[in-house]
């Protein structure tokens, strides 16, 4: 990976975008996409003034179309730009929105590519101040390529505490911080579960987390607590964030915007 990154083109800004930040799992299924959502829309709400902006590369399993509730197709500038969807005052795109919602995506990995230059480079961004870039699972050619082609503020992983999850995230950890990709932190979620009876925090797996940023020297930036309240909301196409803005959940996800 070292020598890929290397002696590569220049890293290249984003037409009207000014930061960008990526969210990164080793695991599938961790939350990812939830976080990546729900850090733009609370970006946007600690920040009234900034605008942004939320990018899904995820080819093969794209969520902002679900999360985001958007499911038109990008209409064209005269430039042959997409102009991206917008909701809850996010700017929003996604590979989902140029295939078929109901199809498998077949694709090779030239294919990937090539569509991935199409989401990186044929976007009309408004004046975005903070992009958020939802990757897919685990660190493989997207990832790489993002890091070849684009300036970086950093990279945000998200992990659940499971040994195996914690692994991965270990190894994709190492690869960023190889290619000197800032880790801006780690996000555990899905530890803890609140009893709605008590309110009694149960906390699930223990403190793989923590050994493993203490290991690497990065921060915990927080800890997001299973709720149902966030998968029904992720599922009904709004953000926690934007659903319930006053609850702890948002809260959680605002303390993490602050930090990042
Ligand atoms: P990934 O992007 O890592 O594959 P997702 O963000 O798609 O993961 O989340 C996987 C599933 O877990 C989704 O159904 C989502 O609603 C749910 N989920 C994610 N985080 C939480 C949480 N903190 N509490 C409850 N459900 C969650």
């Amino acid at each position: 990976a070292q020598l890929m990154a290397r002696g590569l083109p220049k890293q290249k800004p984003i037409t009207g975008v000014k930061q960008i930040i990526l969210v990164a799992s080793g695991k599938g299924g961790v939350g990812k996409s939830t976080t990546a959502v729900n850090l733009s829309a609370a970006l946007k709400s600690v920040e009234p003034n900034k605008i942004v902006g939320l990018l899904d590369t995820d080819v093969y399993g794209p969520s902002v179309p679900l999360m985001m509730n958007l499911h038109e197709t990008p209409l064209l500038t005269r430039d042959n730009m997409m102009i991206p969807l917008v909701n809850y005052g996010l700017q929003c795109m996604s590979m989902g929105f140029l295939v078929d919602d109901r199809s498998p995506v077949i694709w090779r990995g030239l294919m990937v590519m090539s569509a991935l230059e199409k989401l990186l480079r044929q976007v009309a961004w408004d004046a975005v101040d903070y992009l958020v870039v939802d990757t897919p699972p685990g660190t493989g050619d997207t990832h790489l390529s993002l890091i070849q082609n684009l300036p970086l503020e950093g990279v945000v992983l998200v992990t659940t505490p499971q040994a195996a999850a914690v692994e991965v995230t270990r190894r994709g950890a190492v690869m960023f911080q190889r290619l000197k990709v800032p880790i801006i932190g780690v996000v555990q979620n899905m530890n803890t579960v609140v009893c709605p009876k008590c309110h009694h925090s149960l906390s699930l797996y223990g403190h793989g987390t923590e050994a493993l940023t203490s290991e690497l020297g990065v921060d915990l930036l927080q800890d997001i607590p299973m709720d149902p309240a966030i998968t029904e909301t992720t599922d009904q196409g709004k953000p926690i964030v934007v659903a319930l803005p006053n609850s702890s959940q948002a809260e959680a996800y605002k303390t993490l915007a602050r930090k990042v």
